[in-house]
């Protein structure tokens, strides 16, 4: 098989068995779900003090980067209070119509979780609003001076939402999180250490002790990152060995899918690279970024920006996102003499 074959293999992108995998993989419990202690221990009391006053559970907020957990954790709340969860997302709910039929098919005690709440739109938040706080849903009807607005009564039900984009969120949505808002941090080592074993206990594949660690190492502190990099070691180990992810198995791997030793993928290196050479090292707008390398606004500051910025090596300040020292040296670049001063 050639090397292309079997890059393109163990592309990131997912595989149709990649969905069912990712299902097996998800924590069914909290004591399953590795740290976010504090999270954890927040939500306990939550969900216990509402069973008590037998009431619904009030409304939740999970933010900060993809693939650490927020959706699992939805699912988790939904599991611990015997809810129904019904899922949406905010690029979903394109018009007031479709909000409407959501809340008016839910039943009481449901969770309704909405995904990337920060692209709903202003109308679709302002039908929230009141679905939120009194459970009630005013629809406008006809155009004009015959215009009426009708209120139709909700069932009892709890807003779980998760956005990687807490800013975007117009603070009258993020005020009525009355339950709380909460930031999922990134992962230490040794968590993600924890969460490749129980991954690779679940999924059946041998692992040598050394390999985990290594994996964990170049999984950016995120565990939907950590299993991807698991299920692509075992594919390597199943091609190139006996199925045994070894450490030299795992190195390979990790080698051809062009992932360093800090995690960082090519187009991480391609944006500090396009930042410290093209743009002398900054500042420099995020959309110039984007277009040099032909990439998203939205995919840059999402997904790459935020582990980028965790490691030092990116720093946004109003005029722009700039370069630091440390990012010049794991580049091997050398700072300009004028720079080295102000780079830090
Ligand atoms: P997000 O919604 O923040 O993007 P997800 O909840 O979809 O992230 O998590 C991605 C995957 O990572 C899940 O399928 C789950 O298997 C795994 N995962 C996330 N958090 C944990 C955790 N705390 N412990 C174990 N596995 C986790």
């Amino acid at each position: 098989m050639s090397s292309d074959e079997i890059k393109s293999q163990l592309t990131p992108k997912k595989r149709s068995d990649d969905l069912s995998l990712d299902l097996a993989l998800r924590p069914k419990s909290f004591d399953e779900y590795v740290g976010q202690e504090s999270i954890k221990k927040n939500l306990k009391i939550l969900i216990e003090a509402a069973q008590k006053r037998n009431e619904p559970l009030e409304h939740l907020l999970f933010y900060g980067p993809a693939g650490l957990g927020k959706t699992t954790l939805a699912h988790l709340v939904a599991k611990e209070t015997s809810s129904q969860i019904k899922i949406t997302s905010g690029p979903a709910i394109e018009k007031v119509g479709d909000l409407a039929s959501i809340l008016t098919n839910l039943s009481p005690g449901d969770i309704l979780f909405i995904d990337e709440a920060h692209r709903l739109n202003k109308l679709i938040e302002e039908i929230l609003y009141p679905a939120m706080e009194n459970r009630s849903l005013d629809i406008i009807i006809g155009k004009g001076p015959s215009a009426r607005t009708i209120q139709l009564e909700l069932p009892s039900f709890t807003l779980v939402a998760a956005t990687t984009r807490i800013a975007l969120l117009s603070s009258p949505l993020r005020s009525r999180f009355s339950g709380g808002s909460f930031r999922l941090d990134f992962y230490t080592e040794e968590n993600i250490e924890k969460i490749i074993k129980r991954s690779a206990e679940i999924l059946g594949v041998k692992i040598e002790s050394g390999a985990i660690p290594l994996i964990a190492s170049r999984s950016r502190f995120t565990p939907r990152i950590a299993n991807r990099l698991l299920k692509r070691a075992r594919d390597y180990a199943e091609v190139k060995g006996d199925g045994i992810i070894t450490v030299p198995l795992a190195e390979e791997a990790l080698k051809l899918l062009e992932i360093d030793e800090l995690g960082l993928e090519s187009i991480d290196r391609k944006i500090l690279d396009t930042v410290i050479k093209k743009f002398g090292g900054g500042p420099v707008g995020l959309s110039t970024i984007a277009a040099s390398i032909m990439e998203e606004d939205d995919t840059i500051e999402e997904v790459y920006e935020p582990y980028l910025m965790q490691l030092g090596f990116l720093e946004r300040t109003p005029r722009g996102r700039c370069a630091t020292l440390r990012a010049y040296e794991h580049l091997g670049i050398t700072a300009p003499k004028q720079d080295q001063q102000k780079l830090i």
